[in-house]
């Protein structure tokens, strides 16, 4: 199979799919997506990290609903239902410090009522996994069958267990019901829609350089990522679902970079004259991260094929609206006039 990432043909026509965590930066992406192949969405979030605003400009579609709740609660869908995405959890590690609890109980109790439903409805679940399952790996790169290296008791270790727990969750529900799981890790993944404050290397760096404010570099900046543009990344999850395949595929792009080097490409490509400051490194972060993407090659026939400086440039350019639009709103708010309407106020990016 030729391996390919930037155009996909899935079609969803006639599918009745439900997203969780429809809100979040991969989540709306994705409910986009699904409507542009077809598909009807259900998008549920509960909006502790999703912003409502990410899926305003889906409000007004027939094929697009929309369900308030929190998945820990069970969930119960009225009519058909071809598909699920469960994609809802905190995600980055500013966001799951501070919501530790609802961290570990999405992936527990959030991810049962959602497998229970896909059994109840016999239909495929795909569970968005992540390469902190690895975490500070002690394999280089990550290949799917190493078991991981996880401190449960550190401060990812929310994360880390909750997305472990999820996996051997979906993995019993398979062995014991049958269910059709697809399970995704994802790597390091950046694009527009990104929150500006959740506190990932992508959004600080591109905001630091726009704002000329110093470009904070944790540690020495000699560890490593590997960043996939949101656009590649739904390729492949959405090519895994369409797939038979149940058990984990890593899905990120093998091009690894120093974070010190990455802050030196982002202050390149803003034309920023900002400086880099370096700060204390967070606790348990991985001292290096690299998916080996072969699985996907060879049973998807996926790769990503988006440039990091392509995807950067749009990123980057994303933010300066975002900070564009922030600061007409300030304008207005100072000459009194009634401020704009925020949740409108999303572009929708492909
Ligand atoms: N990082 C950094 N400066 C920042 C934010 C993050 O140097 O302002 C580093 C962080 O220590 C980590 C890498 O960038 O090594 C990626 O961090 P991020 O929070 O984006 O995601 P992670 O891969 O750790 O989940």
């Amino acid at each position: 199979m030729s391996a390919s990432g930037g155009t996909d043909t899935a079609s969803f026509e006639g599918k009745r799919l439900l997203v969780t965590g429809a809100a979040g930066f991969l989540g709306s992406h994705l409910c986009e997506k699904l409507l542009l192949s077809g598909g009807r969405v259900i998008a549920v979030d509960n909006f502790i990290t999703g912003r409502k605003k990410n899926l305003a400009h889906l409000f007004g579609d027939p094929d697009f609903e929309w369900i308030e709740q929190d998945i820990t609660r069970p969930m119960e869908i009225d009519g058909k239902l071809s598909g699920i995405f469960h994609m809802a959890s905190p995600a980055s590690p500013v966001d799951y410090a501070k919501y530790p609890i609802e961290t570990l109980r999405v992936g527990a109790l959030g991810a049962e009522n959602i497998l229970a439903l896909a059994r109840q409805r016999n239909c495929p679940v795909l569970i968005a996994s992540t390469s902190e399952v690895y975490g500070d790996p002690l394999q280089h790169p990550q290949t799917e069958s190493y078991w991981g290296n996880v401190n449960p008791i550190g401060p990812r270790g929310c994360y880390d267990e909750s997305k472990r727990y999820q996996e051997a969750l979906a993995m019993a529900y398979q062995r014991v019901h049958g269910v059709p799981i697809r399970i995704v890790r994802i790597f390091n993944t950046y694009g527009p829609r990104m929150r500006a404050n959740d506190g990932r290397v992508v959004p600080n760096f591109c905001l630091q350089a726009l704002r000329g404010e110093p470009l904070t570099v944790y540690g020495d900046g000699a560890q490593t990522r590997s960043f996939c543009y949101v656009e590649d990344l739904l390729n492949g999850i959405v090519k895994l679902f369409s797939s038979p395949h149940c058990e984990p595929v890593n899905i990120g792009n093998p091009e690894e970079h120093s974070i010190l080097e990455f802050a030196t490409r982002i202050i390149s490509l803003t034309g920023s004259k900002s400086a880099i400051v370096h700060r204390p490194l967070p606790v348990d972060d991985p001292k290096v991260r690299c998916p080996d993407i072969r699985k996907a090659r060879q049973l998807l026939g996926w790769e990503p094929v988006i440039s990091l400086d392509e995807g950067l440039k749009k990123t980057i350019d994303y933010f300066r609206r975002e900070q564009q639009a922030e600061a007409g709103r300030a304008d207005e708010d100072e000459a009194g006039a009634p401020s704009t309407d925020r949740e409108g106020s999303v572009l929708k990016e492909f």
